[in-house]
């Protein structure tokens, strides 16, 4: 018999730098799901990660520990290939919206993990979580009765779907414990693997709206999980995006579940359209579903154009609670004011961060666990990057409520923002894992 781990014990020898062996951080993980950990302990454990880092045997061993805290599902009972996408975050990234059905018509099933709003990021969840009824929250049986209904379902992490994620997750936003490339690593790579998924693709960030925006660190970041991903059977690429600007023009929970709306009926953003492809095709190609991305590319398109990927959308809304009419009743305000072009000139994003510090200005964003959202706020961006813009020109659209925290909001507005000289904006995907 093993005597039982001493929590303090692994709490220190992570502060002073050790590498934890596998029974430490399975020993720590249980007790952070179980509750037995205090958020205290939680927070020194990220901490000290955040600060000394991991290796790549102990970041291993983490991520398999933090899968451990739950189940890990079996669909091979559904019969097609199990897939899906993860982003690491940004500004008005809302491709799950439209991927996840698109790849469900195409013959997939798609049992997504996902998250809530990280750091200056928007979450997946908070944005589905705008539409009357709709719950993110399931059981095992829940999601995979979804799973029939639809072939695709977006879900919360929870008691049983690596439960320590959860938990970790939440208390990173709340402590400022985001940027560190073990706890997006294993945060990531655990939700997916708990998923049991035959094929993955990443879509990592990078650019002034992302945790790493040094293209660098991103590629770094990609690498990891990529490797993460195939030592543990899943095959999987990563597509290194552009986050230097916001992904299409809305930025705000039923904002972007809008324009994803316009994405599934075949419209929306040229850059929001483009991603969804290139990503899809990443995973029918990984599935033998296309010969090679291009042809990936055309088949996510055709799903978006001809009504199938709308109607597996709808189909997952009723699966997962929406009220009838939900989409017709997403939540809005009444007041919208511009924010105009204060000389003429190129735009350029300077900060896109300072956008998302702006929607949870407006109330559409937490600074605490747990803290309620307004669904409604947030932005439209009318102009995009690079375009001549003249003096006065609305730029941004603010959705505010009553003007709460609308002075503030327009602050970080100006800031995420200049004009000036043209520079040829970054491509949207600049390397490929
Ligand atoms: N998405 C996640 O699920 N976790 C992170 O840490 C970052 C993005």
């Amino acid at each position: 018999m093993h005597e039982p781990l001493d929590l303090k014990a692994i709490l220190r020898k992570k502060r002073d730098g050790g590498a934890l062996e596998l029974d430490e951080s399975a020993a720590f993980l249980s007790a952070a799901a179980m509750g037995e950990a205090t958020d205290a302990q939680c927070a020194a454990m990220l901490a000290s990660i955040f600060q000394r880092g991991m290796t790549a045997v102990e970041l291993a061993g983490f991520t398999r520990g933090m899968v451990a805290t739950g189940e890990t599902l079996d669909l091979s009972a559904l019969g097609a290939p199990v897939v899906d996408k993860h982003s690491t975050g940004g500004i008005g990234d809302k491709a799950s919206l439209p991927l996840a059905p698109a790849l469900a018509a195409l013959g997939c099933v798609v049992p997504m993990v996902s998250g809530r709003g990280l750091g200056h990021t928007g979450g997946t969840l908070d944005k589905l979580e705008a539409i009357p009824g709709f719950s993110t929250a399931a059981s095992p049986a829940q999601l995979i009765a979804t799973l029939r209904a639809a072939g695709c379902a977006i879900v919360a992490q929870s008691d049983t779907l690596v439960p320590a994620d959860r938990r970790l997750y939440a208390l990173r936003d709340e402590a400022e414990l985001v940027e560190a490339l073990p706890l997006v690593a294993s945060s990531i790579v655990s939700k997916k693997l708990a998923e049991g998924l035959d094929a993955l693709v990443l879509d990592v960030k990078f650019g002034s709206g992302a945790f790493f925006p040094d293209p660098e660190r991103g590629a770094a970041l990609a690498r990891t999980m990529v490797d993460l991903a195939r030592v543990n059977g899943v095959r999987c690429s990563a597509l290194l995006t552009a986050m230097g600007r916001p992904l299409g023009a809305a930025i705000g929970h039923a904002l972007e579940v809008r324009e994803a709306l316009a994405c599934l009926d075949g419209g929306g953003p040229a850059d929001l359209r483009a991603l969804v492809q290139q990503l899809g095709a990443e995973l029918l190609c990984h599935t033998g579903l296309a010969g090679d991305r291009e042809a990936g590319a055309t088949l996510i398109a055709s799903a978006l154009d001809d009504g199938r990927a709308r109607e597996r959308f709808e189909r997952m809304v009723r699966a997962q609670g929406g009220e009838s009419e939900a989409l017709a009743r997403l939540p809005s305000v009444a007041t919208v004011e511009a924010f105009e072009a204060p000389e003429s000139g190129f735009l350029r994003w300077r900060d896109v961060r300072e956008l998302g510090l702006a929607v949870r200005a407006l109330g559409g964003g937490r600074r605490r666990a747990g803290d309620p959202i307004d669904p409604a706020v947030g932005f439209e961006v009318a102009a995009l990057e690079g375009a001549l813009v003249a003096r006065g020109e609305p730029l941004v659209f603010l959705h505010h409520r009553r003007e709460h925290g609308l002075a503030e909001a327009r602050a970080h507005v100006a800031a995420a923002l200049t004009i000036g000289e043209h520079i040829p904006p970054t491509p949207l995907i600049l390397a490929r894992f």
